[in-house]
């Protein structure tokens, strides 16, 4: 077994004592991933509703250029679609939080590797805390093996909300693969029907 990774740790430790300014602050000048520290322009902690405890928490796998540039998260291509779909579901940006597994992106869009998650596993562990959402929404598979676990298939893992420490977590495609696949594409379906289900499970 892999012995547990000591920046990893000292970041979690550090963030679970930190209320939300702190951790923000403390989030937007972490460097524990050199290589994303050095590649991003913002590290992009994550839209949550002006005031009141959100209705649902939406976690992405990572920021694209587009959030990168802005320092938000869902703002570009993936972000208008999500933007959309909720929208039609009825559910509102606004009530939600936006975060993402990993604040950095990582170069040319790449997938964020293990030690990179494990290190900012952290900051999301604390910011859920924090928040204390009723009901995740994890897009896509990297999202979604946060929440469930490695093995986890999304084809099989969609549809059910899942208990994890306390919270009812639906997993289903990121509004990438919508766009990729297109407007007729299966992941596009089936994310407007798992966010339907989600919107009467949260209430409209
Ligand atoms: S990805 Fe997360 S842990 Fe890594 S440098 Fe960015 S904020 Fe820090």
């Amino acid at each position: 077994m892999r012995a547990p990774d000591p920046v990893a740790l000292e970041l979690t430790e550090r963030a679970a004592v930190m209320d939300w300014p702190t951790l923000a602050a403390a989030a937007s000048t972490c460097t524990a991933c050199p290589e994303l520290a050095a590649a991003r322009q913002h590290v992009v902690v994550g839209d949550v509703p002006v005031s009141g405890r959100p209705r649902l928490a939406i976690i992405g796998e990572a920021p694209g250029a587009t959030e990168d540039e802005t320092g938000r998260p869902f703002v570009g291509r993936s972000g208008a679609l999500l933007d959309q779909l909720l929208g039609e579901a009825g559910l509102d940006r606004a009530e939600t939080a936006v975060l993402n597994v990993v604040k950095c992106r990582p170069p040319g869009n790449r997938t964020p590797k293990s030690p990179e998650v494990a290190r900012c596993s952290g900051w999301l562990r604390r910011q859920l805390d924090l928040l204390d959402p009723p009901a995740v929404l994890a897009l896509g598979l990297s999202s979604a093996k946060w929440f469930l676990g490695p093995g986890t298939v999304l084809g099989q893992a969609r549809g059910r909300a899942h208990e994890v420490d306390g919270r009812r977590v639906w997993v289903t495609y990121h509004p990438s693969a919508a766009i990729r696949f297109g407007p007729r594409g299966a992941p596009r379906a089936a994310l407007v029907e798992d966010l339907a289900t989600i919107a009467a499970e949260v209430g409209r």
